[in-house]
């Protein structure tokens, strides 16, 4: 089995739709799972509705924006499309059936059972355009498969139970299309894996099934030296490690999912990261090699950051008993430290921003510390770093904060 992850912007169009046939049909005489993201931006705007709906504002029209676009692919892609407009109107209705029913479900909850409607709509569009075109193929519900507990937003994956169903899984054809992003509980609620997941969800169905590879189909040539929407230079990695890759995600390198590679290396399962637009390419592989190419410094940059400045209110040391009640407070509000540094008086962290957490971090830290922060500062990692490329990427920036290990530099800059 192959296994072929399709993220939202390799389908955000009917060209794109029409690229993955034309990819599938490269491996005719392969048993392939197909996962895929929600198309386009859809999960965004799904995300939108979850906001708006929570702060008691119209939604409505946000939900008929997600129809609308659907619709539109429906329409160009599909020669009877009575059935798959159908579809496409039930998961509306079930939208608006579930936020007019809802009472005290936390917002966690609700945010995954409206969210995972654009990784269901996309595999439906899909898997129903491919039996059109006489490609024929099984639709997975992956709520079904991937089961987790019931962390959502950020679900961790029960491995022996989504081992036992998968084991199920009848092989019964040789193309199966399913969602990645989503998982289902032992009482059958909806999860999400955490934003980007769908790579993960591939890593995970690639391991449990013993696939023999994983493929990214990505709008970049491979796993590049530094994000090109960032950065006019960059070179691609032909090979890396499991391990470099692990590091190169972790920092922040929105190429992948950071929890994409570790279930591959266990089994040994190659990842390819390959171009959609050029499959003929090779792309980037990450494997058990070693890591080929480690003079070439990568450059990983995490914007919208929040630093944070804490100290005690009587201005005494601050000590580990602190440090361990302001990770408290992180880890109860699920936010991942980036960077931290300690001086004798005060803590600073560097973590991701978010709204809809701010408020609540920022009020618990001020009940027993001091508290100072900047926002919408810049976290750049640099692994394997030289003098050279530090001096070029810090030009013109203000330092805040500066960290240097031997094969990694972490700077935070305004
Ligand atoms: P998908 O929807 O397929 O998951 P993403 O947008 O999440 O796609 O990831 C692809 C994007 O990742 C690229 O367009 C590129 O801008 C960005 N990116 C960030 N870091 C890197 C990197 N080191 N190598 C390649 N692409 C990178
Ligand atoms: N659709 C989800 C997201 O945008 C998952 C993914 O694309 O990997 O976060
Ligand atoms: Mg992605």
């Amino acid at each position: 089995m192959l296994v072929f992850k399709f993220g939202g912007a390799s389908v955000k169009d009917v060209e794109g739709v029409m690229n993955l046939k034309s990819i599938i049909q490269l491996y005719e005489n392969q048993a392939i799972l197909v996962v895929v993201s929600a198309m386009g931006k859809m999960t965004n705007a799904l995300e939108e509705v979850v906001k708006l709906f929570y702060k008691k504002e119209e939604y409505t029209a946000k939900i008929l924006e997600i129809e609308n676009y659907h619709q539109a692919l429906i329409d160009a892609l599909f020669q009877d499309k009575t059935e798959i407009t159908t579809s496409l109107k039930t998961h509306m209705q079930m939208i608006n059936d579930y936020l007019e029913s809802i009472d005290k479900q936390k917002y966690d909850e609700i945010y995954d059972q409206i969210i995972s409607h654009g990784e269901l709509l996309s595999t439906l569009i899909i898997s129903n355009y491919l039996n059109q075109e006489g490609i024929k193929n099984r639709w997975l519900d992956a709520r079904k498969y991937i089961k987790t507990d019931s962390t959502f937003r950020e679900a961790k994956v029960n491995w022996d139970a989504t081992q036992s169903s998968l084991d199920l899984l009848e092989p019964n054809a040789n193309l199966f299309i399913t969602q990645g992003f989503i998982g289902g509980t032992s009482d059958n609620k909806t999860t999400t894996l955490g934003r980007e997941g769908s790579d993960y969800s591939a890593s995970i169905l690639a391991h449990c099934l013993n696939a023999e590879s994983v493929t990214i189909w990505k709008d970049v040539p491979g796993v590049l030296s530094a994000d090109p929407r960032l950065f006019t230079e960059y070179q691609k990695f032909d090979q890396l490690s499991y391990s470099e890759a692990v590091e190169m995600t972790y920092y922040g390198a929105t190429v992948i999912h950071p929890k994409t590679i570790k279930p591959l290396q266990n089994s040994n399962i190659p990842l390819f990261v390959k171009p959609f637009l050029h499959p003929e390419e090779a792309g980037t592989v990450i494997n058990d090699g070693e890591f080929l190419q480690k003079n070439i410094p990568a450059i990983i940059v995490k914007n919208n950051q929040l630093l944070i400045s804490i100290s005690t209110k009587d201005f005494s040391f601050i000590s580990e008993l602190n440090i361990s009640h302001i990770y408290e407070i992180f880890a109860k509000l699920n936010l991942k430290c980036n960077v931290s540094q300690n001086s004798a008086l005060s803590f600073t962290v560097c973590l991701d921003f978010d709204e809809m957490k701010f408020e609540e971090l920022i009020k618990s830290l001020e009940t027993l510390f001091k508290v100072k922060y900047n926002e919408n500062v810049s976290l750049y990692t640099i692994r394997h770093y030289d003098a050279n490329i530090l001096q070029k990427i810090l030009e013109g920036k203000i330092v805040i904060l500066e960290q240097l290990s031997r094969s990694t530099a972490q700077i935070v800059v305004k």
